[in-house]
C-alpha cells in the first residue's frame, strides 16, 4: 500500500494542482487575448555606438491580462510553444511590428525594427511563407525588418533551419542569433549559418566590468565575428562602463536597461528626443 499512497500524494499534491490548472487557464486564455486585445508590443532600443544613434528597436510582447496583470514572455511564449499557439502569436507580433514601423515613418520617426521568431516557427514552413507574403503585402522594406532567432531554434535541425534561414536571407531579410554563447550550436555551425549578426547573451554582459572571463569571452566572441563578418549586438548592458568597454571593443550595437527598458510605442518618441550618447 505504501506504493499507492505514494501515488496518491504525487496526484492529489495541491501545488501541483494548482499549477496545473493555472497552466490549462492560461492556455485557454491565450487563445482569446489576441482577439480580445490583450496583447500589446513594448519596444527596446538598440544603440549602434560608432555613430552614437538609435536605429532600431526590439519588439517585445507583453500580455495585459484584464485579472492577472501584465504577464511577461518568459512565462506564456513556452505555454505558447508547447501548445500550438506560436504561429498564431508570431503572425500577430509581425503585423503590430510592421504596422508600428509605418506609424513612426509618418511622423518622421526611421527606425528599423527586430522581431524574436521562435523555434517552433522556423519549423513551418507554411509560417515561414505567410511571413515573406505579408513582408510584401504590407510593404515592409525588408532591409528595415531583423529576425531574431535563438541559437538553440537552430541546433534542432540544423540542415533545415540553414535551409529556410537562407530563403529569408536570399529575399533580403536581416537575420541575427539570440542569445549567442548560451546554445549549444558549434564554431562549424556558425560558419555555415546564413546570418548578419550574433547577439551575445546578456549572461556575458551584465558582470562584464567586474569578471575577466566574461571579458575574454565577449572579446574572442567580437574577434570571431567580425572575422566571419558578422556584426555584434551586446544585450544586458546595464552601466556607462561596460557600453564604453563595448565601444571600445568595436562592438556595433548595445542594448540594455542602462539605455532603456522596453517602453510603450508612445513613450519612445519622447525618449528619443530627451536622450543623448
Ligand atoms: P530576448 O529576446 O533575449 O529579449 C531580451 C530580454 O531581456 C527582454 O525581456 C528584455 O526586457 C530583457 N533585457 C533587456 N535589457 C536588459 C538588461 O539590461 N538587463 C536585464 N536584466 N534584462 C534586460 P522580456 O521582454 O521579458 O522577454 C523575454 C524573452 O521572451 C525574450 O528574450 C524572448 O526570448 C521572448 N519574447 C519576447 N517577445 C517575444 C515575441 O514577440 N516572440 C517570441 N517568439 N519571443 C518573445
Ligand atoms: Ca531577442
Ligand atoms: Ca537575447
Ligand atoms: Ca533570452
Amino acid at each position: 500500500h505504501a506504493k499507492a499512497n505514494k501515488l496518491d500524494f504525487v496526484i492529489y499534491d495541491p501545488k501541483i494542482d494548482q499549477h496545473t490548472l493555472e497552466t490549462f487557464e492560461l492556455v485557454n486564455a491565450l487563445t482569446s487575448a489576441i482577439e480580445n486585445n490583450e496583447l500589446v508590443l513594448f519596444y527596446q532600443p538598440k544603440l549602434c555606438l560608432e555613430k552614437k544613434k538609435v536605429v532600431q528597436v526590439e519588439a517585445l510582447v507583453r500580455w495585459l491580462h484584464p485579472q492577472k496583470g501584465t504577464i511577461p514572455p518568459d512565462v506564456f511564449i513556452p505555454i505558447a510553444e508547447k501548445t500550438g499557439q506560436m504561429n498564431t502569436l508570431s503572425r500577430w507580433v509581425i503585423i503590430a511590428a510592421i504596422k508600428q514601423y509605418h506609424k513612426w515613418r509618418s511622423e518622421g520617426i526611421e527606425l528599423s525594427i527586430a522581431v524574436n521568431i521562435s523555434a517552433e516557427n522556423l519549423k513551418d514552413s507554411e509560417f515561414c511563407q505567410w511571413l515573406l507574403n505579408t513582408v510584401e503585402q504590407l510593404k515592409m522594406p525588408v532591409s528595415a525588418l531583423t529576425l531574431e532567432i535563438t541559437e538553440d531554434a537552430v541546433v534542432e535541425d540544423p540542415e533545415s533551419a540553414i535551409m529556410q534561414l537562407s530563403h529569408w536571407r536570399d529575399r533580403g531579410l536581416k537575420l541575427s542569433i539570440d542569445d549567442f554563447g548560451t546554445g549549444y550550436s558549434s564554431l562549424g555551425q556558425l560558419k555555415q549559418l546564413p546570418v548578419h549578426e550574433i547577439k551575445i547573451d546578456r549572461s556575458f554582459i551584465q558582470h562584464l566590468m567586474s569578471n575577466d572571463e566574461d571579458k575574454i569571452i565577449v572579446n574572442s566572441t567580437l574577434e570571431l565575428a567580425h572575422n566571419l563578418g558578422l556584426s555584434v549586438v551586446a544585450e544586458g548592458v546595464e552601466n556607462l562602463e561596460t557600453l564604453e568597454w563595448l565601444t571600445e571593443h568595436n562592438c556595433e550595437m548595445a542594448q540594455g536597461f542602462y539605455l532603456s527598458r522596453p517602453i510603450p510605442e508612445d513613450e519612445l518618441a519622447q525618449w528619443l528626443l530627451s536622450s543623448h550618447f
